[in-house]
């Protein structure tokens, strides 16, 4: 089995070893060493960066309790090589990891929340956790003050100690949930009262994973998702929002602090214009009736028809107007409307006083030759066109009978 140095030292990033075992495929070789400090992806962590005699590391992983490396390149077995773990990485996975522990930690202690595992992702890094009342909520002000006290345990610089217990030690040992392995057991211990057993990487002390963000806690197949980061990605997060932020307020000419309510002012004054636009618009439809009763043609039933497009309407406003020239006799209102350009039109069909053909099965038969959908009743029907003028054409031709 390989000598894992990284238990004992997870600063350790240089290291000489030799190849135990070579299997190349496909121009990938996957490496057994004798001893490696490469962290293997397991724990919800993953693997480590870096290169073996130079070759860069594809992946690492766990194989019958041996590190399998696989790189790009060739090596022999019994060759010596020298090994480099790329350091950020290394040192964002210690944070983000002992970060975990703590929040774990926080979550239990508060609410005897139980964490079901660890996933430490590319932009943040989030837990599982059940509570024992089955609720998937954890409140906003709960997550402040969880961050906060996690902080002040971070800037204790308290500290971190990992090591493997005998076995007349371990049943004494409180840890915070029963390991899922029973054989060389690794424990975590964060002063001065979290125990956890894992294989993961952590720091000699607290004060190193430099800070703690709760990013969020929602809730996810019965549990609570908490994502959070640690260390350089809580200053990143923190300056990516804080530049979004000022860039908003900038636009607004307004402070930071009072951007919540710019944009709420904002909003209001779009819901005004918003409001007084439509009412110009109806205004303006409601207008035309009259002249658009003027371009009426006549039908086969002895009636008369009007097929018009008065885009910018919304269905509301396309059946009022239909309804107005109805109103006026015994005509056939046919409308259709694209509310915003390049959006499916809208169709309402309105028939007047004296009109017999069914309105919601001309609709529909427009639909079923010239696409879209809708239907109604007898009176009124409404739907939408993807090609509004066939769709008119076809559906006025229908009531002049020139098909
Ligand atoms: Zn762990």
């Amino acid at each position: 089995m390989t000598e894992r140095l990284y238990y004992d030292d997870p600063y350790l990033l240089e290291f000489d070893a030799v190849v135990t075992r070579v299997d190349a495929q496909d121009g990938q070789t996957r490496i057994w060493l004798d001893r490696s400090a490469f962290y293997p992806t397991s724990g919800g962590q993953p693997y480590d960066f870096g290169s073996i005699a130079g070759h860069e590391i594809l992946d690492v992983s766990v194989e019958d309790g041996d590190v399998v490396h696989t790189i790009r390149g060739e090596l022999a077995e019994g060759e010596r090589v020298h090994c480099s773990i790329d350091a950020a990485r290394r040192r964002d996975h210690m944070q983000q990891h002992c970060g975990e522990h703590m929040l774990a930690h926080t979550v239990f202690a508060r609410y005897q929340g139980f964490t079901h595992g660890l996933h430490i992702g590319e932009e943040f890094s989030t837990i599982d956790v059940t509570l024992p009342d089955g609720s998937t909520h954890i409140p906003e002000e709960e997550l402040v003050s969880m961050e906060e006290e996690i902080n002040a345990w971070i800037q204790r610089d308290e500290p971190v100690r990992c090591w493997f217990p005998d076995a007349d030690e371990l049943p004494s040992v409180p840890l915070r949930k029963a390991s899922s392995v029973t054989e060389h057991v690794r424990i975590v211990h964060i002063f001065p009262d979290e125990y956890c057993a894992c294989g993961g990487t952590h720091p000699r002390r607290t004060g190193e994973v430099g800070c703690i963000r709760i990013l969020e806690a929602r809730p996810s197949r019965g549990k609570v998702r908490i994502s959070f980061v640690c260390g350089m990605r809580a200053v990143r997060d923190n300056r990516r929002k804080t530049d979004a932020c000022l860039r908003a307020a900038e636009l607004l000419s307004s402070s930071w602090e009072e951007l919540p309510e710019a944009v709420r002012r904002l909003m209001d004054k779009a819901g005004a214009l918003s409001a007084q636009l439509r009412s110009c618009k109806r205004e303006a439809a409601l207008a035309r009736t009259a002249e658009l009763l003027q371009e009426a043609v006549p039908t086969a039933d002895g009636r008369k028809a009007v097929a018009v497009r008065l885009d910018g309407l919304d269905m509301e406003t396309l059946r009022e107007a239909a309804s107005a020239i109805a109103a006026q006799g015994p005509v056939y209102a046919l409308l259709a409307s694209c509310p915003e350009p390049g959006t499916p039109a809208l169709a309402a069909f309105v028939r007047g006083e004296g009109c017999e053909r069914p309105m919601g099965a001309l609709l529909t038969e427009t639909t079923r030759a010239c696409g879209g959908k809708g239907g109604g009743r007898p009176d009124f029907a409404q739907g939408s066109f993807t090609d509004p003028d066939a769709a008119l054409r076809c559906a006025l031709s229908r009531l002049t009978g020139a098909e």
